[in-house]
């Protein structure tokens, strides 16, 4: 697969660059942020709509920001979550005072860091609500509905919570019609070829000639089903049999139907699907409303489609209807130029841009030089293993695990390089440029444990009971944010064991080294623990059994980083 880049690492800025560059007339860069807003924005008195997600989804997430539409995008690298200071930094350039709505789908990562942000936020006075999207059928039976993942549904959910903010409705009114928005939506996706990760050689997954892959999600997360290939008609039934079978609560008869294409499916083709669900859906007694057929929420070059249903009432199709003009969507657009529809907003300066953090002028300790060695072990273990911690990635969700760990350290020892003071503070602020750097669930957790682990040696010191204390509090931040216990086949199966043994050891008197050597032989056994585990978290548990038989990925990272980073230990090593 040949891919257009300059320097891969700043593909995403590039992108967002050239983005801007050739629709300037619809939205302008958040200034020191990756994210994009609407040209005219941020308006004072206007609740704002802030979206966003990892990239290689075009059209979602930037190109539907615009003036009925969404307000602002966060934007992630390849499939990655944003980072929780990214979101903070957009979302402190949109506020014109009235609150603003997060709206995403449902992934752990994108869940960890657009709630950190809402929670910095509302620290400082905002009021910031957040509906995640969870239309799709296939991830979570019916009665699970919250669990289930978002694909192509964001778009309605997004629609509609961007005309009730842009005709002046307040916080309250745009959170519970986004809310009713996505109890209205389903959508059920198929995939008939894998698609490539930058920089890969091979796809992250590939489906077997004349077959398919039933409920794929949009990241290459595989199937819940395989199936024969069926013809267009035979899709479009599968398609509309899934959706009715799963119509929400009271549906009435009318509804809004997108037929969206992944990546590489051809409009074409998706006419003639389209052919035969228009037909059905009228045959089941539906009336089709304003259909869309085309690319709305892609998977890189992925092959499939998906289908969407949102069952109306008139207040939900008054707020389908309205005007927007965007990008890549517009719908009656004259009425947003006049201001027929719309509330009169005054535009408002953004704030200042977002300040980097202070650098360092401490003296530099020994601690905090062997903080800086063990980062830059780290990262040497996990670039070593980046295409290992791919792969185990790949097995049930997404591939990105190496090359977010890879984007992590290196931010990290940058940060770190340099930088005086305490083995404390050095990790603090490498956790802050991890978390930033890596996006994704495991660049939240990673940073937020990094951080924590700052912390700990600052207040605890940093003898073998300071170095116990410490860990368990960078063990406690990852259990707090993630939620996962032991047993969930996460990073903490890898974590926990390290942390008990390390206590225990350094309660019978080891030194920091003995206690190391003993808590990664506990952690060893952890992170081999999770090859008979199934996923109950984050991504990959929406395949259940398909992530049995190999080891959890942060699971296996966390092993590498720590077998690493102890080897900064004076007299450690194994
Ligand atoms: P993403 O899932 O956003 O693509 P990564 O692929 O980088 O992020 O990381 C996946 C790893 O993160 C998993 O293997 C698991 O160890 C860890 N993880 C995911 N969700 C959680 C969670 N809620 N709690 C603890 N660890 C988690
Ligand atoms: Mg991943």
């Amino acid at each position: 697969m040949q891919r257009i880049t300059n320097d891969p690492t700043s593909f995403k800025d590039e992108m967002i660059e050239g983005f801007v560059s050739a629709y300037g007339r619809y939205v302008k860069r958040v200034p020191n942020a990756s994210g994009v807003m609407a040209a005219g924005s941020p308006k004072r008195g206007k609740v704002s709509v802030v979206i966003g997600g990892g990239s290689g989804h075009y059209p979602a997430f930037c190109g539907i920001v615009g003036a009925g539409l969404a307000d602002g995008a966060v934007m992630g690298d390849i499939f990655a979550s944003p980072s929780g200071e990214q979101v903070y930094r957009v979302t402190k350039a949109l506020d014109g005072g009235a609150g603003v709505l997060y709206s995403y789908g449902n992934y752990s990562g994108d869940v960890m860091h657009f709630g950190m942000a809402e929670l910095r936020c509302r620290r400082e006075g905002m009021d910031v609500r957040t509906v995640v999207v969870t239309d799709d059928v296939a991830s979570a039976p019916k009665g699970r509905e919250e669990e289930r993942r978002g694909i192509a549904g964001d778009f309605y959910v997004f629609k509609v919570a961007g005309a009730a903010a842009t005709r002046g409705d307040d916080l309250d009114s745009v959170e519970r019609l986004a809310v009713r928005a996505n109890d209205a939506t389903r959508t059920m996706g198929l995939a008939f070829g894998g698609c490539t990760l930058p920089g890969q050689a091979e796809p992250l997954f590939t489906v077997g000639a004349g077959k398919m892959e039933v409920g794929m999600g949009i990241h290459g997360e595989p199937g819940i089903d395989s199936s024969d290939m069926l013809p267009a008609s035979g899709i479009a039934e599968l398609l509309v049999e899934r959706l009715l079978d799963d119509a929400p609560e009271g549906a009435g008869g009318r509804v809004a139907v997108i037929m969206n294409g992944l990546g590489t499916t051809k409009y074409e083709e998706l006419f003639v699907i389209f052919r035969d669900v228009g037909r059905l859906l009228g045959e089941a007694g539906l009336e089709v409303h304003s259909p869309e057929v085309g690319e709305i929420v892609t998977s890189l070059d992925m092959a499939g489609c998906s289908l969407t249903l949102m069952w109306l009432d008139d207040e939900l199709q008054e707020l389908h209807d309205a005007p927007a003009e965007t990008p890549a969507f517009s719908r009656g657009g004259a009425g947003l130029s006049n201001g027929n529809g719309t509330a009169d907003f005054e535009t408002i300066a953004p704030p200042d841009e977002a300040e980097d953090i202070e650098a360092s002028t401490g003296e530099t300790t020994p601690g905090g030089d062997a903080a800086r060695d063990g980062l830059a072990r780290a990262l040497r273990a996990v670039s070593g293993a980046e295409q290992e911690l791919g792969r185990l990635d790949a097995v049930a969700g997404d591939g990105d695990h190496g090359s977010g760990m890879v984007r992590g350290f290196r931010a990290a020892v940058a940060a770190a390089d340099g930088y005086g003071g305490s083995a404390g503070a050095v990790l603090v602020r490498a956790g802050a440029a991890f978390s930033d750097a890596a996006g994704g669930a495991s660049g939240a957790l990673y940073g937020s444990a990094i951080t924590a682990l700052g912390q700990g040696l600052d207040a605890d010191g940093t003898d073998a009971g300071g170095f116990h204390r410490a860990f368990r509090d960078a063990l406690d931040a990852i259990k707090h944010l993630g939620g996962a216990e032991v047993g969930d086949k996460t990073m903490v199966d890898t974590l926990e064991p390290f942390v008990v043994a390390f206590g225990g050891a350094a309660s019978g008197g080891a030194s920091r080294a003995e206690a190391w050597r003993a808590a990664l032989s506990a952690a060893e056994v952890g992170a081999d623990s999770t090859s008979d585990m199934i996923s109950a978290l984050g991504r990959a548990s929406k395949l259940g059994e398909r992530s049995r038989g190999s080891r959890d990925p942060g699971a296996t990272s966390m092993l590498y980083v720590l077998r690493a980073a102890g080897e900064a230990i004076p007299g450690g090593g194994s």
